[in-house]
């Protein structure tokens, strides 16, 4: 046993139900878990750790992410909306990008998340790929914690017009990728000391028969592992949910018994009462009365005008509000700071969600989705995923009210050092065991491959440029 007393300037630390703000205090970590906060400690340690330049704060948790992909989406998915489509990049964008990737590009991908989930302060990402493999060696020899699944569907969609939407159906292979996916939940369960844990993610509510969401719901109750879900994501979705059922995505879900509170719905926008959808109805009700979190990645769908009618809204229903990575920038600084402001931008209100709604979001919320009580928070026999940001860098001075000024003002250089299961797994800005100049060369090389090979899967063999022109024209001689 090794106890280490760690001592900073401002902790938030957890008392009475929620985050406090600790001044002058101690956190003890006695290997994998905290074991003390307060203002002092008088037991028995192995180390005093002088931190007079730092806030401790707990790790946040990304709920949505899909890491062996989302880095292609950067200069490439943004400034696009295709109108015929309701501005999605699903249809266009996402299934030429898949198509397109190598073998070595997911792995570029995945190697580069790592990177930039931990110098965004994520400290537990819950990643939904088709490489969980690959993705569990990545995050065991990183050092982070992982919730990890093989995302599976009966069905896809495509465009072979530019226009229309059409689903195929392969159910068998939806079968198959569920039962392959229990095997990779099995197999992960425990690993690199239980910082990996498996997850169910079949993919969307548009793409899964119902025969295969409640497989997958049983599959979640027998296993107790969290389950996934991308729906109400999209106003195509929506309303081919409506023609297949009468009913909004979400009330079908509710009516097979699919969401509960090991559900977690990646997105949840184009609901009934949404502008979006306008469609009578109180989908949000359906969510706060069953316990199904919500994973909101705000600057996924900020970028292409698309917001949470509303963050505070939804709070204030009683839903559980999680926030997610998502797409490039995989920043959950970005992702707390793009919520609270387009919060208060649809709110028109400077109050209607704050640094105190975000940080929440992104801690004890997601613990409460992923129904673990030592996640996301510094309490006694919480796990020791801890932040270390200066008080003195550039962004970060001064501070006064430390979580908003993390909220408003951080940016990754300010984040110093990263603890995960009491192990560092980045120290001075420096994330261990990681040549990032390696993988970013290799990104570089794997995106420009990407970007090359695009004709060859687009439906109408366009060239990247042609459907994504770039900011300005070339140069001419
Ligand atoms: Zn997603």
């Amino acid at each position: 046993m090794t106890t280490t007393v760690y001592k900073a300037p401002y902790i938030v630390a957890y008392q009475g139900g929620g985050h406090r703000i600790l001044r002058d205090g101690c956190v003890v970590v006695t290997n994998d878990r905290v074991t003390h906060v307060g203002p002092s400690y008088d037991g028995p340690a192995d180390e005093v750790v002088d931190c007079p330049d730092r806030i401790i704060t707990p790790g946040l948790i990304s709920t949505h992410a899909h890491i062996a992909e989302s880095p292609i989406d950067k200069s490439l998915q943004e400034d696009i909306g295709r109108r015929v489509f309701w501005q999605t990049g699903l249809i266009e964008v996402l299934p030429t990008i898949v198509k397109s990737m190598r073998p070595e590009d997911v792995e570029a991908c995945v190697d580069y998340s790592m990177l930039e989930l931990v110098r965004t302060g994520c400290t537990t990402v819950f990643a939904m790929d088709g490489a969980s493999e690959y993705v569990a060696d990545a995050v065991e020899r990183t050092g982070i914690r992982a919730y990890i699944g093989d995302m599976y569907r009966s069905g896809a969609w495509r465009t072979t017009d530019g226009t229309r939407v059409t689903y195929t159906w392969d159910e068998e292979a939806g079968r198959a990728g569920l039962q392959r996916a229990i095997k990779t939940v099995e197999s992960l369960d425990g690993r690199a000391d239980g910082r990996i844990r498996g997850c169910l993610a079949p993919a969307q509510v548009d793409t899964c028969t119902e025969e295969l969401l409640r497989a997958s719901k049983e599959a979640s109750d027998s296993l107790g592992a969290p389950l996934s879900l991308h729906a109400s994501q999209s106003i195509v979705e929506f309303i081919e949910m409506n023609q297949r059922h009468g009913k909004t995505p979400i009330e079908w879900l509710e009516s097979i018994g699919f969401l509960g509170p090991r559900t977690i719905l990646g997105h949840a926008i184009v609901v009934a009462g949404s502008s979006y959808a306008n469609y009578p109805g109180d989908d949000l009700a359906l969510l706060a009365n069953s316990g199904t979190s919500v994973a909101y990645n705000a600057w996924c769908f900020g970028r292409r005008g698309i917001v949470l009618e509303t963050y505070p809204e939804y709070l204030r229903r009683g839903v559980n509000v999680c926030l997610g990575t998502d797409t490039a920038p995989q920043s959950m600084i970005e992702s707390l700071r793009w919520t609270a402001v387009l919060g208060k931008v649809t709110g028109r209100n400077a109050e209607a969600s704050t640094a105190r709604d975000v940080f929440d979001s992104a801690t004890l919320r997601a613990a409460t989705a992923l129904g673990r009580d030592d996640l996301g928070r510094i309490a006694p026999d919480a796990k020791a995923d801890l932040l270390f940001w200066h008080t003195d860098s550039l962004f970060m001075t001064p501070v006064r009210d430390p979580i908003r000024t993390l909220v408003y003002a951080a940016q990754a250089e300010d984040l110093a050092s990263v603890m995960v299961d009491g192990r560092w797994v980045m120290q001075d800005g420096t994330v261990r065991g990681i040549s990032e100049r390696d993988v970013l060369a290799r990104l570089q090389r794997s995106a420009a491959s990407v970007w090359e090979r695009w004709p060859d899967a687009d439906w109408a063999g366009r060239r990247l440029d042609e459907l994504c022109p770039q900011t300005y024209p070339d140069f001419t001689e």
